[in-house]
């Protein structure tokens, strides 16, 4: 399982993607300032279930169009193996039932997309599955294997659609048992593709927004990993976004150390600090020794006499 996470890139920067060149459609924030991450983004918009690189208000991720493209190539090339498969029945002229569209799934993946809905967990699961289906596939998954029945998947795939291949077959088969391995090989390898690019993008956009599920995919998928595991530090628990332009970097640090409590002569009691305004309590003590004699007003209208003026007066 661990070696998965070879295969995602976990340090994509969701931030500098697209999507976040909009503003807040419930506040007008644009998304990519660093107040719309604790005002925003999980409080006004959601992801799609893919992460596509659009945020969408919330309870509208799932209006996303990549994800509907998406879907649809992925029943299109389903069709096709209804298709081959209805094709390889009919020339082997085989007596066992031909498998629903979402049996094809099914028996292909592990699992139906419409039973897992918008659970994380399962969703998550799900795509840590067809990363290992297609390693199962084969080891090297930058190419795409040869799509033979010596291939074992292939092979155990296609006896659970009926379709057992011994000896020497017609030509005309041959070709269409061949057609059923490139379109098998064809969508496992996309959907695996897919899945490792949802991944990646997951990874960013936790880490840029909710370090505690980046924590919990990260565990998910490699529970041995702890050198990956983000800190978390205290304001990332409850966020009120109001003053915060930090990024996670600054978050990390700790706070300054209060200033030190200033003293004088007069014998004050020391500061207390509220954040990085300091109040000084003044006691209505009297100060030590008396007061100096008080200088009266010059009454208004007195002219103010100079020195050299005081000189002269005295002669
Ligand atoms: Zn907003
Ligand atoms: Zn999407
Ligand atoms: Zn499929």
């Amino acid at each position: 399982m661990s070696s998965i996470l070879g295969m995602i890139n976990i340090h994509y920067r969701y931030e500098d993607s697209p999507g976040l060149r909009h503003s807040c459609g419930v506040c007008g924030t644009p998304l990519n300032h660093p107040r719309a991450r604790k005002s925003c983004i999980t409080r006004h918009t959601e992801p799609c279930i893919a992460f596509h690189h659009t945020l969408f208000r919330v309870g509208r991720g799932h209006s996303c169009e990549p994800c509907n493209k998406s879907r649809e190539m992925h029943l299109k090339r389903h069709r096709e193996l209804l298709e081959t498969i209805r094709d390889i029945h009919g020339k082997m002229e085989l007596k066992t039932p031909i498998p629903s569209l979402s049996q094809i799934e099914e028996l292909i993946h592990g699992y139906r997309h419409e039973n897992l809905g918008a659970n994380r967990t399962a969703l998550d699961r799900a795509m840590i599955r067809d990363v290992e289906r297609r390693e199962k596939l084969s080891a090297d998954m930058d190419r795409r294997p040869p799509a033979t029945m010596d291939n074992e998947l292939l092979r155990e795939i296609a006896k659970k659609f009926g379709i057992i291949v011994k000896g020497k077959l017609p030509k005309d088969l041959q070709v269409s048992i061949l057609r059923l391995c490139e379109r098998l090989v064809k969508d496992i390898d996309t959907l695996c593709n897919e899945s490792r690019e949802t991944m990646k993008r997951q990874f960013g956009y936790y880490r840029y927004a909710d370090k505690r599920s980046f924590n919990v995919l990260l565990r998910r998928i490699d529970p041995n990993n702890t050198e990956d595991l983000l800190e978390i530090t205290d304001d990332e628990g409850g966020n009120d976004g109001d003053d915060d332009e930090d990024d996670e970097d600054d978050a990390r640090q700790p706070a300054p150390p209060p200033p030190p409590p200033k003293r004088n002569s007069r014998n004050r009691p020391p500061s207390r600090t509220t954040g990085p305004m300091t109040i000084t309590i003044v006691p209505n003590a009297p100060r030590d020794g008396p007061l100096p004699p008080r200088t009266p007003n010059h009454p208004i209208g007195t002219p103010l006499i100079r020195k050299e003026d005081r000189e002269e007066e005295r002669y």
